[in-house]
């Protein structure tokens, strides 16, 4: 087969020489197209509309790589729970271009499970085939919710076996990012190289991710702040749907502000800071309720390694660091309020009181863990309640009064912000609040019984069948859909208590 010519740019490996090692992957014996995302590819402008199943897994194999692809594994460190690690990189990864999309946006094309590399240690670089569908399914439905992602372009089975606990078919997926420098990234050149190698990185990456910062005065100090603020509202997003990500060591957190690394990552059930899926986060480090303090905690590190860049004296270069960090708090605490109000159908909390709002909203995640109560489902019905409809809601309480003093509160609430938008003559229709609230307050999730079933039948019987029917249903997850109501319905309580989710190597 002729390669194909993606229009590529390839910015990362001609600007940053010494912060990679250029590898080829390697060959898939049987390359057999599995999964592929063609409006995503339209998007890149890959021009592929005429390629068939059999020419896109030979290109997404690896086995056929696009002309002027000049891939490469990116060498990165990190703190994995909480322990540095000098040495990670892209031990199974290797990226192998960046385009520009229709939208004007530089993104990554990324393989993961295309094979050894120099940073493989003692890895085998492969990838099975479940956990990179997992990375699908996750991925697509946090894109779907409206929550920055890394996207999943294709996924090929490569028709070789990799080695884990068993046996298990092995793939390779074509992830898409805005880009991958991580925190660990910087980590790696404060670690191992000169000031002059992380100035460089930090340059890189402000002009491709933060441009507006290029030409001004302390720019190393407001990236700081900038990666501070994306990562606030982020991690305020996962909050709000319940996303647990699992594994949020510094070399998995991306300073394009996207959500990348979907390892053993989870959607809560019932309501529960201290929920945890992953088998290896035994301490509960990286559990739902701890994700914004970790957030910070990662961008410590990254303000370590930007020090000698802020300030030419290091003790004043901390005072600066540490003011950015000690105002992570508040800026996450703002976003996350505001999306509490938009789920609690309230206006923004400029206009609704701060501390009345947030109260509210912490009764309520009280009142939700006190009862055990689903949240996805709760806030969903909190929307029917908005329009009079209380039963759906309740049923979900074992004691139906124990909402009763909530309720009246929230109700008020409503309806003092009802009179005023009355007062300024704006009309408040009795279903607009419902409808706005079902517009943040998503139907389905990505449960994790349903991701395990799908995978199962793809993995031990080739069945794509319901990973394909879960996919489809993901993508519009604020759409209530009666034929799909299967798929809203939690996990049986017995097969939560049990869940464990695993890091995909
Ligand atoms: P992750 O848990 O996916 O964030 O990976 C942590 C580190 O382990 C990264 O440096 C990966 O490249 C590396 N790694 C994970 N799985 C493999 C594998 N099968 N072979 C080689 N390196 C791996
Ligand atoms: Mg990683």
């Amino acid at each position: 087969m002729e390669p194909v010519r993606f229009p590529f740019d390839n910015s990362y490996a001609r600007d940053l020489p010494g912060f990679y090692a250029p590898c080829e992957p390697e060959p898939a014996p049987a390359p057999r197209l599995v999964h592929f995302n063609h409006a995503l590819a339209e998007e890149l402008q890959l021009g592929l509309a005429d390629h068939d199943a059999d020419g896109l897994a030979a290109i997404f194999s690896g086995n056929c790589l696009p002309m002027e692809a000049t891939p490469i594994a990116q060498a990165y460190a990190g703190h994995q729970f909480g322990q540095f690690s000098p040495q990670l990189g892209d031990g199974r990864a290797l990226l192998i271009g960046e385009v520009i999309d229709r939208l004007g946006r530089r993104r990554d094309i990324a393989f993961k499970g295309s094979g050894r590399t120099p940073f493989s240690r003692r890895g085998d670089g492969k990838a099975a085939l479940g956990p990179m569908l997992r990375e699908v399914l996750i991925g697509e439905a946090m894109n779907a919710l409206g929550i920055s992602s890394t996207r999943a372009l294709a996924v090929v089975a490569t028709g070789e076996q990799v080695y884990r606990d068993r046996p298990l078919p092995g793939a390779t997926l074509t992830r898409v990012a805005g880009s991958h420098i991580r925190v660990g990234t910087f980590e790696y050149f404060a670690a191992h190289g000169t000031v002059d190698q992380v100035g460089r990185l930090a340059d890189y990456t402000i002009a491709r991710h933060y441009p507006e910062l290029q030409d001004g005065e302390c720019r190393h100090l407001h990236f700081l702040r900038a990666v501070a603020e994306r990562q606030a509202a982020l991690v305020a997003q996962w909050m709000h749907v319940g996303f647990i990500h699992g594994v949020m060591n510094t070399d998995n957190m991306s300073l394009a502000g996207e959500t990348i690394d979907y390892g053993p990552c989870a959607f809560m059930e019932s309501y529960d800071p201290k929920a945890v899926f992953s088998s290896i986060d035994e301490l509960g480090r990286y559990a739902y309720g701890r994700q914004p303090r970790i957030a910070r905690w990662n961008l410590a590190r990254l303000a370590e390694a930007l020090l000698p860049l802020i300030a030419p004296e290091q003790q004043r270069a901390v005072e600066l660091a540490t003011e950015v960090l000690d105002a992570f708090p508040g800026c996450y605490e703002r976003h996350w309020l505001d999306g509490m109000c938009a789920k609690l159908g309230l206006e923004p909390q400029a206009r609704a009181g701060e501390g009345e709002v947030a109260a509210l909203a912490e009764d309520w995640l009280a009142l939700l863990q006190a009862n055990r109560v689903d949240f996805t489902l709760a806030w969903r019905r909190l929307a029917d309640a908005a329009e009079g409809h209380d039963a759906p809601l309740r049923s979900l309480f074992g004691e139906h009064r124990a909402l009763d003093p909530w309720m009246a509160r929230w109700r008020a609430r409503c309806a003092g912000e009802d009179a005023q938008c009355a007062a300024a003559g704006v009309p408040a229709p009795a279903d607009a609040r419902a409808r706005r609230m079902r517009g943040v307050n998503p139907w389905l999730i990505a449960r994790n019984h349903l991701v395990e079933e799908a995978l199962e039948a793809a993995t031990d019987d080739g069945d794509l069948a319901p990973f394909e029917q879960l996919l489809a249903a993901l993508a519009l997850p604020y759409q209530e859909r009666p034929e799909l109501a299967r798929f809203a319905e939690p996990a049986p309580a017995a097969f939560t208590r049990s869940f464990r989710t695993f890091c995909g190597t």
